[in-house]
C-alpha cells in the first residue's frame, strides 16, 4: 500500500466548494518536511493542494535564510504575490520558516499583503492560526523566541511515496561563525529514539522505502539524553526496521563522526555507504575562525578511517569560498585539500555575510569579484574528480533504487545508487517505483550516470 502524494495534481478544474492552499519551499531538506508538517496541518482543517497559484485560497512560503541570496530571492516571490492579493483580497498569504524566525514584524512593514508569519518554532499552530485569520481577517504574529522542547506533533503529509524524511533532532549548538541556523532554529533537542523507530515502522508499513534521518548535525543525536542513547544506537536501531529499504542521514558534523558510527555503517545492511561530511575550507586558520572544531589533519584521518572501513563509501561535502581573512594562499589551501581528498561531489557557497553572527563583522572580508573567482576555480577543479570518480563506475552494475521516470522524458527512468548517485536508464516497463534494481552503467557523467537495466 503506498500513500497518496497529494502535492501531486492532474485535475483541470477546481471545485468551488473547496478550499485550496499552494506551497513554496525555499532551503534544505528540513524545510522541506516541515512544509509537510504544514500541508499537514492545511489539509486537517479542510484545504486541498492545487498549483494554480491565481485561484488559491491560501499561499505559503516556507522560508530559508542560510544566504542573502536565498533570502533577496524570497522577498521577491513576495512581492510578485501582491498583485495576486490586489486581484483577490481574500486570498491569505503566510510566511513560515527561518526567514519569518529572523525577521519576525518587519515582513509586514516591507510586505503589507502578508497575512501571517510563523516562526520555525510555532509550526504546530498553523491551523489555529488560519481558522483565526478566516474569522477575524486580521492578521497574525507568531514567532516564539524559543522552542518547546519537542516539536508537537501534527498531521503529517509526503511529498511522494517512497522516500521520507524523518526528524530526528532540532536546533544546533555549534555556533559556526558564519551560520545564521542556530539563532533561527534554537539549541539541539533530539527526539526520543523509540518514536523515531515507531514513525520509521509506520513509514515502512505505509510502502515508504527509504528513509533520511534529519538534522542540523545529526552525529551530535542523543548527546541530550544522559547518555541513554547516541546516533549510532539510532542506526542500528533503524537498521532493524524490516520493512525499510535504506536509511540515510543529513547533515553529520565532522567533529562528531567517530569509530562507532562508522562501524555502525559498515556492519549494517540499510545505512547507505554516503558520508556527507562539509569541510568548509581547507586551511586551518579559516577553519578556527569559523569555530569547527577540528583541523584539516583529524578530517583526513576521518576520511581514512572511512575509507578504510568502507572502501566503496562516498564521501561529499559542502566547501564555503571567500570566508573573512581568506587570502589567496590560504584559498590554495583548499584547492589542495580538495584534490587531496578526492571527493566525489562538493556543494560550493559564496561567502554571505549574516548580520548577527560574529564573521559579519569580521575584518578582512573578501570582495565578490574574488569570491566568485575562486567558486570557479572551485568547481572546475571539483568537476574532473567528480567525473574521474564517476568513470570507474563504467561498466559496473549497480544495486538502483527506482524513483520514477526523469523529469524530462517519460521514457528515461531515474533512481539512485546506495552512494546516493543519479542513475538515469531507458525505461524497459516492468521497473517501478520503489523497487530495487540492477543497473549497468555505460556512460558517467561529471552529477550522474547512464546505464541499462540488467539483471
Ligand atoms: N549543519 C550542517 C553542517 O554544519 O554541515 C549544514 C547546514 S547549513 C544550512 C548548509 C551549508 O550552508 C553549510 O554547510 C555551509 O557550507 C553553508 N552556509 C551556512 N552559512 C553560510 C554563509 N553565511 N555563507 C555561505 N554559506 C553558508
Ligand atoms: Fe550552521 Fe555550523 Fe550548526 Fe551547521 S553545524 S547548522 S554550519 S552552526
Amino acid at each position: 500500500m503506498t500513500k497518496p502524494d497529494i502535492f501531486k495534481v492532474d485535475y483541470k478544474e477546481q471545485d468551488s466548494a473547496i478550499k485550496y492552499f499552494t506551497t513554496f519551499t525555499y532551503g534544505c531538506q528540513m524545510n522541506e518536511h516541515d512544509t509537510e508538517r504544514l500541508a499537514g496541518q492545511l489539509k486537517s482543517i479542510g484545504y486541498e493542494y492545487s498549483d494554480q497559484l491565481d485561484s488559491v485560497n491560501l499561499i505559503l512560503i516556507n522560508t530559508c535564510c542560510v544566504r542573502e541570496s536565498a533570502e533577496k530571492k524570497i522577498y521577491g516571490k513576495i512581492g510578485e504575490l501582491k498583485r495576486i492579493k490586489a486581484a483577490n483580497p481574500n486570498v491569505i498569504i503566510g510566511i513560515a520558516g527561518c526567514m519569518a524566525q529572523k525577521d519576525k514584524e518587519k515582513i509586514f512593514k516591507k510586505a503589507p499583503h502578508v497575512d501571517f508569519v510563523l516562526g520555525t518554532h510555532n509550526i504546530h499552530e498553523l491551523s489555529d492560526i488560519v481558522k483565526e485569520i478566516n474569522n477575524s481577517k486580521e492578521s497574525v504574529l507568531a514567532v516564539w523566541d524559543q522552542a518547546e522542547r519537542l516539536a508537537p506533533d501534527v498531521p503529517t503529509v509526503r511529498k511522494g511515496n517512497i522516500s521520507a524524511w524523518v526528524p530526528i533532532m532540532y536546533g544546533c549548538n555549534n555556533f559556526c561563525t558564519y551560520c545564521i541556523v542556530p539563532y533561527v532554529r534554537g539549541r539541539e533537542r533530539s527526539r526520543p529514539l523509540q518514536d523515531i523507530v515507531q514513525e520509521i515502522t509506520q513509514l515502512g508499513q505505509e510502502g515508504f522505502k527509504e528513509i533520511t534521518l534529519l538534522g542540523q548535525n545529526v552525529n551530535s543525536y542523543g548527546k541530550d539524553s544522559g547518555g541513554l542513547f547516541d546516533f549510532a544506537d539510532l542506526l542500528k536501531a533503524v537498521d532493524g526496521v524490516e520493512t525499510i529499504e535504506r536509511v540515510r542521514y543529513m547533515t553529520s558534523h565532522p567533529r562528531d563522526m567517530n569509530e562507532k558510527v562508522i562501524a555502525t555503517i559498515r556492519d549494517g545492511n540499510k545505512i547507505c555507504e554516503h558520508f556527507h561530511l562539509p569541510i568548509q575550507s581547507g586551511s586551518d586558520e579559516i577553519l578556527k575562525k569559523m569555530n569547527r572544531g577540528y583541523a584539516t589533519d583529524y578530517y583526513l584521518k576521518l576520511v581514512e578511517q572511512i575509507r578504510k572501513n568502507i572502501p566503496n563509501a562516498s564521501i561529499t561535502t559542502d566547501l564555503i569560498v571567500g570566508f573573512p581573512g581568506e587570502t589567496n594562499e590560504l584559498f590554495q589551501e583548499t584547492l589542495d585539500l580538495i584534490k587531496l581528498v578526492k571527493f566525489d561531489a562538493a556543494y560550493t557557497f559564496l561567502y554571505s555575510k549574516r548580520s548577527g553572527t560574529p564573521a559579519a563583522t569580521m575584518p578582512d572580508q573578501v570582495e565578490i569579484a574574488v569570491k566568485k573567482e575562486r567558486l570557479q576555480q572551485i568547481m572546475n577543479e571539483q568537476n574532473e574528480i567528480s567525473l574521474a570518480i564517476n568513470k570507474k563506475l563504467e561498466q559496473q552494475r549497480l544495486e538502483v533504487l527506482v524513483e520514477g521516470p526523469s523529469k524530462n522524458d517519460e521514457s528515461i527512468m531515474m533512481g539512485r545508487t546506495r552512494t546516493n548517485k543519479i542513475v538515469l536508464w531507458d525505461k524497459v516497463g516492468f521497473e517501478l517505483p520503489g523497487q530495487l534494481v540492477n543497473v549497468t552503467i555505460h556512460k558517467a557523467q561529471t552529477w550522474l550516470l547512464k546505464g541499462q537495466l540488467s539483471d
